[in-house]
């Protein structure tokens, strides 16, 4: 995916005319409004920490939601959801970098989620995946090992307690920075900004 939070839809539609259809932001009202300027065959994602009150504005059409980080906003992409009628697809942020501001469940808490009764009584909430950032650091085996433990995370919740969910085969890692290693650990998906658009 192409991360394009600070760069203009000029910018974006430069990236689109080369066939490009999967784009990303981490702010609703810059999503919002880049939603509204541009061609309706974009795939919009939300990768970055979403409030609870802006999830209204999103869910008329955003394709997935990369960055789900507690059960009350999982609550409330239900409720918005199932006034338009949509189901949407989300994927569980996990904490696995060492900063102590980055969002997401710990992998205890995520664990717990999954057993629970929970992602299958949400009718208009898609459980596609996790979702993880890894500690900036330019040591190497640091990024390398979060990553792994994400992906043993993600693959032993696959086999286990989300075996019946079909939905669940996402895992989103890797930014311009890390993506290469994230690859290499099993992402699925990464979320490309700054390496394919130049720096901000
Ligand atoms: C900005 C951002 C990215 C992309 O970052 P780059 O370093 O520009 O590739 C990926 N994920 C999230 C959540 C972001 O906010």
């Amino acid at each position: 995916m192409a991360v394009t939070k600070t760069y203009s839809p000029e910018t974006i539609l430069e990236a689109y005319r080369a066939g490009h259809r999967v784009f990303g932001e981490n702010r609703v009202q810059e999503l919002t409004t880049k939603y509204e300027a541009l061609p309706k065959d974009i795939e919009w994602h939300l990768v970055g920490h979403l409030q609870k009150n802006k999830v209204k504005y999103i869910i008329p059409f955003v394709a997935m939601i990369h960055a789900v980080d507690s059960v009350g906003l999982l609550q409330t992409v239900q409720k918005e959801a199932a006034k338009v009628n949509r189901i949407i697809p989300c994927l569980i942020q996990v904490h696995i970098a060492a900063e102590e501001h980055k969002f997401g469940f710990s992998y205890d808490e995520a664990r717990e989620l999954f057993k629970g009764a929970l992602p299958s009584s949400l009718p208009h909430v898609q459980v596609c995946g996790l979702m993880g950032m890894a500690t900036f650091t330019d040591d190497r085996e640091q990024v390398r090992r979060e990553f792994r433990g994400l992906a043993a995370f993600f693959r032993e919740m696959k086999e286990t307690v989300m075996r019946n969910v079909p939905s669940f085969t996402e895992l989103s890692m890797g930014m311009s920075g890390d993506y290469p290693l994230a690859v290499e650990e099993g992402s699925t998906m990464v979320r490309v900004g700054s390496a394919i658009f130049g720096k901000r």
